[in-house]
């Protein structure tokens, strides 16, 4: 099982991803690779590889991207050796990335893959959670709500909806949906009696 979530930028999505990981150690973080700088508070290697645009192309030369995509301005990638290092160590990656890219992992995989869209209750609580966050200028949020406007044209393509109002119900939910995925007959090896 592969967990995809995605959603705007502001939705909840790595809140949500990190409760989500403390309640359960089967699952592991996707860490993707960016060019964007650096944020306070970040850490390299632990919430994402952060390289410079050179290496970021010669990266992309070398086909190490599962998928790859432009996000407000900055590259960012899911690295194939990641997830096959993840999936060795018999985890469940997760991955917390952007709508677009999202869908081309949607177009990739089969029904292993969990596929997750994050609303934020309203747009308006969307702004408010942009703004709080404090982590972005005032362009840079409007890029963000702009391009969230788009976004949720592609919310058909995922196949589960989940609206981030009560954060821990949106989690107790999704939890829901892991335990249900992990039981479907697709996701044993054998049959249990043999
Ligand atoms: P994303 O990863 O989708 O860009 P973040 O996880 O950074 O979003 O969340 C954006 C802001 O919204 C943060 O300040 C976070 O604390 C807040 N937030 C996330 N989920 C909720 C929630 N369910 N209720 C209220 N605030 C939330
Ligand atoms: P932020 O800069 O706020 O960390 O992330 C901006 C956006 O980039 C988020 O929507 C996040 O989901 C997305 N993102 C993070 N990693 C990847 C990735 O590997 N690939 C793609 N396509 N998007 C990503």
């Amino acid at each position: 099982m592969i967990v995809l979530i995605t959603g705007p930028s502001g939705a909840g999505k790595s809140t949500f991803v990190h409760k989500l990981m403390a309640d359960d150690d089967r699952l592991a973080f996707s860490i993707s690779t960016t060019t964007r700088p650096i944020r306070e508070g970040e850490v390299d290697g632990r919430d994402y590889d952060f390289v410079d645009d050179e290496t970021f192309d010669q990266l992309v030369e070398e086909d190490a991207f599962v998928e790859w995509a432009h996000v407000h301005d900055n590259r960012y990638g899911t690295r194939r050796s990641r997830l096959d290092e993840m999936v060795a160590a018999g985890k469940i990656p997760i991955l917390d990335i952007d709508v677009q890219g999202g869908v081309k992992v949607i177009d990739m995989h089969g029904p292993e893959l969990v596929s997750v869209f994050l609303f934020p209750p309203s747009w308006d609580e969307l702004e408010l959670r942009l703004r709080s966050r404090a982590t972005d200028t005032d362009e840079v949020i409007a890029t963000r709500l702009k391009n969230a406007r788009l976004e949720v044209g592609f919310a058909g393509r995922y196949t589960y909806w989940l609206v981030n109002d009560d954060l821990d119900q949106a989690v107790r939910r999704m939890a829901a949906i892991i335990l249900a995925e992990s039981c479907r007959s697709g996701a044993f090896q054998t049959s249990p009696l043999e």
